[in-house]
């Protein structure tokens, strides 16, 4: 860790202390050369989501949510499907770890929805999937018949 003031990479640790509610680590340090002290801040890193044309962003639960409320606007679901449909992408993430692909948590997500409601799934699927016309919802109606 470089010293912001003098640029020399010889640091040291005076302080360390939980922060955030314990998500975070908080260390004062020390340039060894200058003198000078400051702030660094230690957490886990989020894991990255790949999306389709290449870019790389952290994960986001609340752009699944989004995602969910925009296409399901009409929908009566069920009390906390919601939630749980975004806990299941949460959970991808944390066992995927440093990086899941856009695809693999609108799948995940997917897979949830049509075990709730059919309707949603369909209205859903063809957000994510971005069909491109009729043939890929009768694709998606017969995999549907078919069970997972
Ligand atoms: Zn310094």
């Amino acid at each position: 860790m470089r010293c912001p003031v003098c640029a020399g990479d010889d640091t040291r640790v005076v302080d360390s202390r939980p922060a955030d509610q314990g998500e975070a680590i908080r260390r004062r340090r020390e340039c060894r050369a200058c003198g000078h002290r400051f702030t660094t801040y230690e957490r886990v890193a989020p894991t990255l989501v790949r999306k389709r044309d290449g870019r790389v962003e952290p994960f986001d639960s609340e752009k699944i949510r989004r995602g969910l409320e925009n296409a399901l606007t009409d929908r009566p679901l069920p009390e906390g499907a919601i939630d749980r449909l975004v806990e299941r992408g949460e959970a991808l993430a944390r066992e995927a770890g440093t990086e899941v692909t856009a695809d693999e948590i609108g799948r995940v997500v997917l897979d949830g929805l049509r075990d709730i409601d059919e309707v949603a799934y369909l209205r859903f699927a063809s957000v994510y999937k971005e069909f491109q016309g009729a043939r890929d919802f009768e694709r998606e109606m017969a995999a549907l018949e078919e069970g997972p």
